[in-house]
C-alpha cells in the first residue's frame, strides 16, 4: 500500500509517500522560513500563496523520489486542521482534486495526531497504553494513547504553547525566527542558574502555563535596558530553557507513572530540542521508563507523519467525503 501524505498547515509545504504505513519512500519538505524570517513570524497570506506556488512541484518530487506514479497510490492523506485556514485550504483542495481525479480514498488528518504518529515511524513496535508529551509551535499537551484512534488529553497549556514561548523569548533577545533552535544553541554557552525564573506548577494538574515565564524574561530585559545594565544573554537563554524543560519533565514523569505507561513519546517541533530530549530520557530512565523521540526531521512539520496517521485512519475506515473542509480550530481527539 502506498499513501501520499500532504501537509500545508503552517509554513512548510510537504508531501511524502509511505509504504505499508511505516516505510518512508520520500518526505519532501519545502520550508518557507526564509520568506517569513524578515517579518519575525509566519504571515498567513504569504504562507497560503507560497503553498499554492509550491504544492505541485513538491508532490511531483515526492512521487519521483519514491519511484512511483499516481496509479500506484492507495489513498491520499492530508492535514485538514488545525492550523492557518488559508494554508490548510491549499493542501485540502489539492488532495480533494487529486482524490477525485484518481478515484482514491481521501483521509483528513489532525495535524497534532500527525506529530504524535511521527513516533510510529521511529519505533515499529509500541504497546499501549502510551503517554505522549506534545510540544509544538501552537500546542502543548500531555496525551494518553489507549489504542489507535483513542486519545485522551490529560493536560494542556492554559496560555502560550511551549514553542511559542521559545519564539517570543528569542524575539525579545533579538535572535530571530524560529526561536527554538536559536535559544538552544545560545543556551549551550550559558549556565542554567544565571537567572532565577518562575515555573508555573499549577498544583497537581497536568496543565501548563508559560506566559508568566515569558513575562518574567521580558520584564528582566526591560529593566536592564532602563538601567543600562548588561544582560548575560546566553545565561538568560539557558535559564529560560531550563525553566520550560523542568516543568515539562516533571509533569511528564508524574503522568507516566500515573498512566502506567512504560514507554513515553515526545512529539512536536520542540521535541527537536536536545536539552529536553536528554533531560526527559534521563528522568524517565531513572524511573524505569523508556523515551521514544523521532529524528529531528520528523519532529517539525512534515508529510510523512501525516501519511502515517492517515494510514491508521484508513485502516479504521475513517475516510473523508469530497466535502472535507479545512478546520482552523479542531480539538485533538474529537
Ligand atoms: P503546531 O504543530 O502546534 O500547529 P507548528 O506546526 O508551527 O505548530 P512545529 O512545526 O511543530 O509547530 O514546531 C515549530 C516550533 O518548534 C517553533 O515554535 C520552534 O521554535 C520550535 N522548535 C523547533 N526546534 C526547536 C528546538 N531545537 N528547541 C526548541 N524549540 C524548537
Ligand atoms: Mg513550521
Ligand atoms: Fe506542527
Amino acid at each position: 500500500r502506498f499513501i501520499l501524505g500532504l501537509e500545508t498547515s503552517c509554513d512548510e509545504t510537504s508531501a511524502a509517500v509511505l509504504k505499508d504505513g511505516k516505510e518512508i519512500l520520500s518526505n519532501v519538505i519545502s520550508s518557507q522560513i526564509a520568506t517569513h524570517q524578515r517579518f519575525g513570524g509566519v504571515v498567513p497570506e504569504i504562507a497560503s500563496r507560497k503553498h499554492m506556488e509550491n504544492i505541485t512541484g513538491v508532490v511531483d518530487s515526492a512521487l519521483e523520489e519514491a519511484g512511483i506514479g499516481w496509479d500506484d497510490l492507495t489513498a491520499i492523506a492530508v492535514t485538514s486542521g488545525p492550523g492557518l485556514v488559508g494554508a490548510l485550504l491549499v493542501g485540502v483542495a489539492y488532495a480533494k482534486g487529486a482524490a477525485m481525479a484518481r478515484k482514491l480514498p481521501l483521509v483528513g488528518v489532525h495535524h497534532i495526531e500527525g506529530h504524535i504518529y511521527a513516533n510510529l515511524l521511529t519505533e515499529r513496535e509500541l504497546s499501549f497504553p502510551l503517554l505522549c508529551l506534545v510540544v509544538s509551535g501552537g500546542h502543548t499537551h500531555l496525551v494518553r494513547l489507549l489504542e489507535h484512534g483513542r486519545l485522551e488529553i490529560i493536560g494542556s497549556t492554559r496560555d502560550d504553547a511551549g514553542g511559542e514561548a521559545f519564539d517570543k523569548v528569542a524575539r525579545a533577545l533579538g535572535l530571530g525566527y524560529p526561536g527554538g533552535p536559536l535559544i538552544e544553541k545560545l543556551a549551550r554557552e550559558g549556565t542554567i542558574d544565571a537567572y532565577d525564573l518562575p515555573r508555573a506548577w499549577l498544583e497537581d494538574s497536568y496543565d501548563f502555563s508559560f506566559s508568566g515565564l515569558k513575562s518574567a524574561v521580558l520584564n528582566l530585559l526591560n529593566r536592564a535596558k532602563q538601567r543600562g545594565e548588561e544582560i548575560d544573554k546566553a545565561g538568560l537563554a539557558a535559564s529560560f530553557q531550563e525553566a520550560v524543560v523542568d516543568v515539562l519533565v516533571q509533569k511528564t514523569c508524574r503522568a507516566a507513572r500515573e498512566s502506567d505507561a512504560a514507554t513515553v513519546l515526545l512529539a512536536g517541533g520542540v521535541a527537536a530540542n536536545g536539552y529536553l530530549r536528554d533531560r526527559l530520557r534521563e528522568a524517565l530512565g531513572a524511573d524505569g521508563r523508556r523515551l521514544v523521540v523521532p529524528p529531528l526531521i520528523l519532529c517539525t512539520d512534515n508529510a510523512a507523519m501525516i501519511a502515517c496517521a492517515g494510514y491508521h485512519r484508513l485502516m479504521r475506515g475513517e475516510t473523508a467525503a469530497v466535502d472535507l473542509n479545512a478546520v482552523a480550530d479542531w480539538p485533538l481527539g474529537t
